[in-house]
């Protein structure tokens, strides 16, 4: 059994999860490399071959995959999977873009959002926003993963390079898709996917303006903001800040809720952080059913007090 790992990056910076995927990986096998797909890609070529457990660092360089697209990433990826029994990518958008062409040109089911894994060809992953773990086993020759990155404890990052460098065959661009444009979010502070403290809001937030109120708390924590769908539908905040099953899934070290009401959907992105903090004016809001802490009080009052404290 040999597993590859899609190592996400960006501008030659990994994805704080591949230490995580990597991690998955190192689950199933010994024999754990990762593909970096890009241009001008050293950076990332050191990086990933610093996380613990990687044998081989594979390069697919050319100056057409500068914006990897989905389908130049699957094309670089088939016919290396001759050579691999697993197939490993991070349940992000780029993950969950590049996976499923994959397993349709390979003719086998992908398997998404893992949480753990009991042996080569069986897995768990939740289903119904987290209410349910479904145990389920693979009988693809080839298995592909999405898996979920704080679901497992990450590698070390080594101090110095510990694989083996290999160049990986580039194919011609797809005709079919063409990089237009992207948007990139300038935020300076912590993302929600690599912040220890996320402080989110909901609706009861009650307008842009207030999130101001988070801002200034999260500024002083270090903290990334985090959104319920509520308050993304309403447009206090972007919905790349969404929380939740159709949201980002985070799990940092601490999560302060805030207006949120703690609907099952919204458990599903915050649930396995470390300590839940809710602020909330309503003492029956199943946000407090999963809370470590929880403080029953008007936020507009209760924010600036615990900004002033701090
Ligand atoms: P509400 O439920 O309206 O709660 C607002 C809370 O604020 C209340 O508890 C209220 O007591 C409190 N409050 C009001 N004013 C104050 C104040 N001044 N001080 C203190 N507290 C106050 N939701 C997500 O979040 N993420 C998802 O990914 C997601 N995906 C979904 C997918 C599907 C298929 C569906 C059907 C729903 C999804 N939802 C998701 C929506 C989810 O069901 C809830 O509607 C949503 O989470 C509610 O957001 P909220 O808690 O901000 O709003």
């Amino acid at each position: 059994m040999s597993v590859l790992v899609l190592g996400e990056h960006r501008e030659g910076v990994l994805s704080s999860a591949m230490p995580h995927v990597v991690a998955a990986a190192r689950q199933l096998s010994d024999d754990v490399d990762v593909l970096i797909v890009g241009f001008d890609v050293n950076l990332a070529l050191g990086e990933a071959a610093k996380l613990d457990g990687v044998r081989h660092v594979l390069a697919a360089d050319s100056v057409h995959l500068v914006h990897p697209l989905a389908e130049d990433v699957t094309q670089v990826i088939l016919p290396l999977m001759d050579g691999y029994s697993h197939l490993l990518v991070a349940n992000s958008a780029i993950g969950r873009s590049v996976l499923p062409r994959v397993a349709a040109l390979l003719d086998v089911s992908p398997i998404s959002d893992v949480i753990a894994i009991k042996d080569d060809a069986t897995f768990v992953r939740p289903a119904y926003a987290g209410s349910v773990l479904e145990t389920v086993r693979s009988r693809d020759d080839k298995k592909l993963l999405t898996v979920r990155p704080t679901a497992f404890e990450p590698v070390e990052i080594l101090p110095r390079m510990n694989a083996r460098f290999e160049v990986a065959a580039t194919a011609a661009p797809s005709s079919q898709v063409q990089f237009v444009s992207e948007d990139i979010d300038e935020n300076d502070g912590p993302t929600l996917s690599n912040a220890r403290i996320v402080i989110s809001g909901g609706r009861g937030v009650g307008s842009a303006d207030n999130f101001l109120l988070l801002a200034a708390l999260a500024d002083k924590l270090d903290a990334a903001i985090g959104a319920s769908r509520a308050a993304v539908d309403a447009g206090f905040v972007p919905n790349d800040l969404q929380v939740g099953q159709t949201g980002k899934i985070v799990a940092p070290e601490l999560y302060i809720a805030v207006g949120i009401s703690g609907a099952i959907q919204h458990q599903a992105g915050m649930q396995d952080s470390k300590v839940i903090v809710a602020i909330n004016q309503d003492p029956e809001a199943p946000i407090f059913r999963i809370a470590d802490y929880g403080l029953v009080g008007n936020l507009l009052e209760v924010l600036p007090e615990l900004e002033r404290k701090l």
